[in-house]
């Protein structure tokens, strides 16, 4: 009997990745092409099927072999009608109807998610909630997406947009955001947010051992601001304790409205590991409440990259479609 597989589809605005995930959560095949958004979605689209298919003809699998397909993509989307509706990172893309599209070109059926939700529900399947238990996710990245997993299942909210947890206000008037509000979570504490403060510091002549960097016109990253923390560069420790803090008061606040087993820090950022986590770990202690323990576990996210492609995988072998 041959092997039973899903298709894992992560649309990012840099990269399509692709692949076939068994029913453990492990890839079987993975393959990556750029994005390309302006080529059109036709041809985007077109090129996920392609990718799909080459996979199935290596791993020597037949379309009769798939479950299903699973897409995570930008938003926000369209539920219900399987849509795309914008997106920052794919201009000209208005209204795509995305998962008829992929569905007609697979032959299969199409799940469709926000990629941050489908990245939390492939940590909860098969990475550091596999265990079991409410989990919500954050992906601490170019902005911070957020994903919650209750009782197994994605919570999607009633106009689809649940878990947008990088827009959650965590300081009263902060600083301005993209969607128009202040004070945003991502403002403070995603890998992008952490490198553009640290930047903005030293160009308004704050010293740090990032100044030459700086001023050489070399783009600076959350990993820099980490190393150059840790080697006790006084204004990168501050910017990093500060995102930490604004991510701890996020937990607290997750906490209170979900009460998750887990909270996984997933993204660039939490590559720093125990650098991040012990500190958020201890500004959560120092501001939740006492009337009861029901603190969530704080964790680092396991599958990395893949989260996205194993999510999507999920949302087909979990048969999660809100709408359909
Ligand atoms: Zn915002």
């Amino acid at each position: 009997m041959n092997q039973r597989v899903a298709i894992g589809v992560d649309f990012g605005g840099t990269n399509i990745k692709v692949a076939l995930v068994d029913r453990d959560g492990k890839i079987l095949g993975k393959r990556a092409t750029p994005s390309d958004p302006q080529r059109g979605s036709d041809t985007v689209i077109g090129e996920m099927a392609a990718l799909a298919s080459t996979l199935l003809t290596e791993s020597g699998l037949t379309s009769g072999d798939v479950v299903g397909a699973g897409l995570g993509s930008p938003g926000p989307l369209d539920l219900k009608a399987g849509t795309i509706i914008r997106s920052t990172n794919l201009p000209g893309w208005q209204n795509v109807a995305i998962r008829r599209e992929l569905s007609d070109r697979l032959g299969l059926r199409v799940y469709l998610a926000n990629d941050a939700n489908a990245a939390a529900l492939g940590e909860f399947w098969a990475g550091a909630g596999r265990s079991g238990g409410d989990l919500v996710m954050l992906t601490l990245g170019t902005g911070v997406g957020g994903g919650v997993v209750h009782r197994g299942r994605l919570v999607e909210g009633h106009f689809d947009n649940a878990a947008e947890l990088g827009h959650m206000i965590v300081v009263v008037d902060g600083l301005p955001c993209g969607c128009g509000q202040h004070g945003c979570l991502e403002q403070y504490a995603s890998a992008a947010a952490v490198a553009r403060r640290v930047q903005a510091a030293i160009g308004d002549g704050e010293e740090s051992v990032l100044a030459s960097q700086v001023t050489a016109g070399e783009p600076i990253t959350s990993q820099h601001v980490a190393e150059a923390a840790k080697s006790g560069d006084a204004l990168s420790l501050r910017i990093w304790e500060d995102a930490c803090v604004h991510l701890a008061i996020a937990c607290v606040n997750i906490q209170h409205v979900l009460n998750p087993k887990y909270i996984v820090l997933g993204g660039g950022m939490a590559q720093a590991g125990a650098f991040l986590l012990d500190r958020v770990v201890k500004h959560f202690k120092d501001r939740t409440w006492s009337l009861c323990d029901d603190a969530p576990e704080i964790v680092q996210a396991q599958l990395g990259y893949d989260a996205g492609v194993i999510g999507a995988a999920a949302l087909a072998w979990t048969n999660q479609d809100v709408h359909r």
